[in-house]
């Protein structure tokens, strides 16, 4: 019995020093002595971190504690929701500002929304719509994991005109991963939590499509948390794996494996709504770079352009780990390259972003994964952006279409008929989410036209559904933000979305046999009672 024991023993300890030798080194550690004044304005934080709220295990303390141990600044809360929760206000926790966001699941993918003031109806439907909805408000839109290996997750709308993209997202990194090499980082993640887990990373395709967007506008890249803590249930991924069920990662490994660096212009002041405004600023403008400190660290990065006459001289340092490569690249691919720092000259009307790469000798990933990526810089003006069309003139007073009501049995609604105008009183159903929905409804029959004019008064601010159906049954449509001031709004047959299982394809006008405005559970919650004015309506030939 004895011996038994012994070698029981004998053996733990030989799988341990196996694993041991395995696991992966720790981080490289970099010198910063030269850097002092950089250093106190490059402050580190977690972006994309959910708690107990939605699908995460920790709450705010747990999580800020587990910062601080990262030796993190701030941490970026992104529970799931449709922006109706009125934010967090920003806050010391433990020393560690804690800033609340919000990840919004549209049909196109999920888009994280940071810095927004509460939203007055739920946000949802398209991406397009929220993407114009986030920049109505304010905030600042982030396309979240586009490299997802989950379709219904992956930001997988190209044109919308997304303020940021999460370049790297740690979560969904392994699941990518062949099981060879998630084993082996789950069994040697007990020695060297961080560093197992960015054995997993590699280069994402995603900086292409980066580099892709950035040929025709400003748009900022993050590395992306997406700390959960554990196990529990996903709204991201109900399907079990190694990982998810022994509970990794921890809040601890993700904040220690990779991070942003806010580069501000002075130190945090430590007054949370001052200090708040410095680094969704810094966000905003592109001032901020990712890290994967478990490869090394700490990173600084210094990245700026002096302007002398027809030239500009884009000059980058960087604390580089032996051996590192400090990488520009423009808009046509790699321009220069050194150990510690470089510098070029590019004309002064020169057209294109600029931006840092650090690669390290050994790091991970087939291709290997950059260990500091940098935002770009970029001598553009910043275009406009958002996709709200204006300056329609409001359609001629004419008889408006014969409006009658469709709803669900739950809900109610009552229709008012003036001479040139008619008025819905409306309220969804109280409750769970049953499909709750009530429309103005229209038929048509054989006309031949391709845009459809509205003029819309609604009580408050709203996002109304506008639909098309044809003989069958099918739906096409998009939805529509209509001021509480009145909207004038010019809907193009051939702009709209198949609804549920219609064909992509929307039909021609001949072929619609009903026009709808919908007030559903896409853009309104179950119980909302309101009120919405059709000034006028017109088909356009
Ligand atoms: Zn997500
Ligand atoms: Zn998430």
């Amino acid at each position: 019995m004895r011996r038994l024991l012994t070698w029981t023993l004998i053996a733990l300890a030989a799988v341990s020093v196996f694993l041991f030798l395995l696991a992966p080194a720790g981080p490289a550690v970099v010198g910063t002595a030269d850097w002092p004044e950089l250093a106190a304005r490059t402050v580190a934080g977690a972006y994309h971190v959910h708690t107990v709220r939605s699908d995460g295990n920790g709450d705010k303390a747990s999580i800020a504690a587990a910062a601080v141990r990262a030796g993190l600044a701030f941490v970026i809360l992104t529970d799931h929701g449709d922006g109706t929760r009125p934010p967090d206000l920003p806050e010391y926790v433990q020393g560690v500002l804690m800033l609340d966001a919000v990840e919004i699941s549209t049909d196109d993918g999920h888009y994280v929304a940071i810095d927004m003031p509460r939203a007055p109806y739920p946000l949802g439907g398209a991406g397009e719509a929220v993407v114009e909805d986030v920049h109505r408000l304010g905030g600042f839109g982030i396309a979240a994991h586009p490299d997802s290996p989950k379709a219904a997750l992956r930001w997988a709308d190209t044109t919308a005109p997304v303020d940021g993209i999460e370049w790297l997202n740690a979560d969904s990194e392994w699941r990518d991963e062949g099981r060879r090499r998630l084993a082996r980082a789950g069994l040697t993640y007990f020695f060297r939590p961080a560093g197992s887990l960015a054995t997993l990373l590699d280069r994402p395709s995603t900086l292409d499509r980066w580099d892709a967007l950035l040929r025709t506008r400003r748009v900022v890249a993050l590395a992306a948390s997406d700390a959960h803590g554990g196990p529990g249930r996903r709204v991201e991924d109900q399907s079990r794996t190694f990982f998810s069920t022994v509970g990794i990662p921890s809040y601890d490994a993700s904040f220690r494996e990779l991070s942003v660096r806010a580069v501000l212009d002075r130190p945090l002041s430590k007054d949370a709504v001052e200090d708040a405004r410095a680094v969704f600023g810094a966000i905003r403008k592109g001032s901020v770079f990712s890290v994967i400190d478990a490869l090394a660290s700490p990173a600084l990065l210094d990245f700026h352009a002096v302007p002398s006459g027809a030239t500009v001289t884009l000059m980058a340092r960087a604390t580089v780990p032996a051996g590192g490569q400090l990488v520009l690249l423009g808009p046509a691919g790699e321009v220069a390259r050194g150990t510690g720092s470089v510098k070029h000259e590019v004309p002064a009307e020169a057209r294109g972003a600029y931006r840092v790469e650090v690669h390290l000798a050994d790091a991970p990933g087939q291709p290997p994964v950059p260990w500091l990526v940098s935002n770009a810089f970029d001598p553009r003006p910043d275009s406009g952006s958002g996709g709200v069309e204006s300056g329609v003139d409001p359609p001629p007073a004419a008889a408006p279409f014969p409006w009658r009501i469709e709803k669900d049995p739950a809900s109610s609604a009552i229709l008012r008929t003036a001479a040139t105008s008619v008025e819905l009183e409306y309220r969804l159903a109280d409750g769970a989410r049953n499909s709750q929905f009530v429309a103005l409804a229209s038929d048509v029959h054989g006309q031949a036209f391709r845009a459809i004019d509205f003029d819309l008064r609604p009580d408050g601010p709203s996002r109304i559904g506008v639909q098309v159906r044809t003989e069958d049954g099918q739906r096409w449509g998009r939805s529509f933000y209509v001021d509480a001031a009145g909207s004038v709004l010019h809907v193009e047959l051939e702009k709209l979305r198949a609804v549920g299982a219609a064909p992509a394809a929307p039909p021609r006008g001949e072929a619609v046999t009903s026009i709808l405005l919908v007030v559903d559970l896409t853009n309104a919650a179950p119980g909302r009672s309101g009120r919405l004015t059709v000034r006028s309506s017109a088909l356009i030939k």
